[in-house]
């Protein structure tokens, strides 16, 4: 493949970061990778694992002569990192990240930011619920898709350049607003993953007052939870912290299509319930031919086939 970067930069070497490091490594995309992470642990195996050509100790260290600097930390963090790096970009650095809300690192990167650098976020819709450089892997993001979420005043040039390096790693790019971005996540995932960490929770409770066994008893359906449910808690407080008025109303909507349901078993309305499990079904179906998972009832997360965040 043709080198896109000269010199990449990633911040936070933990899942996403030390994928994003393999992949532009091992598919040539970039001809140095700069990997760095605000913890010397981490930055240790990050030098054991061996597929950064450098591991400064700093973000503003890694961002030195970079082409392209991607933020691979907490939503939360992306400020600090953006605040970090902003004297050491050289005049025409790109500066992408990866977070799972889009709106808010606009926000809170963009100000930081010299005007000779240009901000083009991204979110791979793709993960796993590992967390840490042993859990990346260069193939986490092929056939997935990439949102690119450029401010209306980005660089077009920037953004064919995060575009390219995104179907260079194997995703599908698709572009939008970081609004919508954020109102469509909230629905794909965002508000799954709380129902997640809501039903493990109900269950852990039941488990300890009624000695109610659901942990050994757990089949199908509450494994795939708990999986979701085991999803790095820093990166998901940060979800719900930043993507906050999205998920809001997509929790609206939720409980009120969940009341219809609870009404249809309370009435006995079978055929409510036939008719909604018969469209539910449909759409499972229309995901996996459109390649975005497999048959397989476990969430697809197994490493070749990630599922999204
Ligand atoms: P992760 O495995 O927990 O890694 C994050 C790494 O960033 C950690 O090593 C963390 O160090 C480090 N870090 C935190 N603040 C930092 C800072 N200021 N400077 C340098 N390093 C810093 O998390 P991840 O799953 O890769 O998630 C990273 C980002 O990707 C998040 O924004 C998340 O929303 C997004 N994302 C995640 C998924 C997914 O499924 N996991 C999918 C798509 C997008 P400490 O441990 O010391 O805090």
């Amino acid at each position: 493949m043709t080198v896109l970067v000269e010199r990449l930069a990633v911040i936070g070497a933990g899942l996403i970061g030390s994928s994003v490091a393999r992949a532009a490594r091992e598919k040539g995309l970039a001809r140095i990778v700069v990997v760095t992470d605000q913890d010397p642990a981490v930055r240790a195996r990050v030098r054991e694992l061996g597929f950064a050509h450098e591991v400064p100790d700093s973000a503003a260290a890694a961002a030195e002569g970079a082409d392209f600097v991607i933020a691979c930390v907490p939503v939360g963090a992306s400020g600090a990192v953006a605040a970090e790096i902003a004297p050491a970009l050289k005049p025409g650095a790109i500066v992408s990240d990866v977070g799972s809300v889009k709106a808010a690192v606009l926000e809170f990167m963009a100000p930081h930011l010299p005007a000779h650098a240009h901000l083009v976020p991204a979110h791979p819709v793709a993960g796993t619920e590992f967390s840490g450089p042993d859990a990346g892997f260069a193939a986490l993001f092929e056939g997935r898709w990439c949102i690119v979420t450029p401010p209306a005043e980005a660089d077009p040039a920037a953004v064919e350049t995060v575009t390219a390096l995104w179907r260079g790693f194997g995703s599908n790019v698709e572009t939008m607003s970081a609004q919508h971005h954020d109102l469509v996540l909230a629905i794909t995932s965002h508000v799954p993953h709380l129902i997640a960490y809501n039903i493990v929770g109900t269950a852990a409770h039941l488990e300890q007052t009624l000695t109610s066994e659901v942990i050994k008893f757990s089949a199908g359906g509450f494994r795939d939870f708990t999986r979701i449910a085991a999803s790095d808690p820093t990166m998901w407080r940060d979800v719900f912290l930043y993507n906050r008025e999205a998920v809001l109303e997509m929790l609206g909507r939720f409980n009120e299509d969940l009341s219809a349901l609870q009404r249809a078993i309370r009435y006995g309305d079978g055929q409510a319930l036939f008719d909604h499990f018969t469209r539910t079904r449909a759409i499972r179906r229309s995901i996996i031919e459109q390649g975005q998972e497999t048959a397989a009832p476990d969430f697809g997360r197994r490493p070749g086939a990630p599922a999204g965040s």
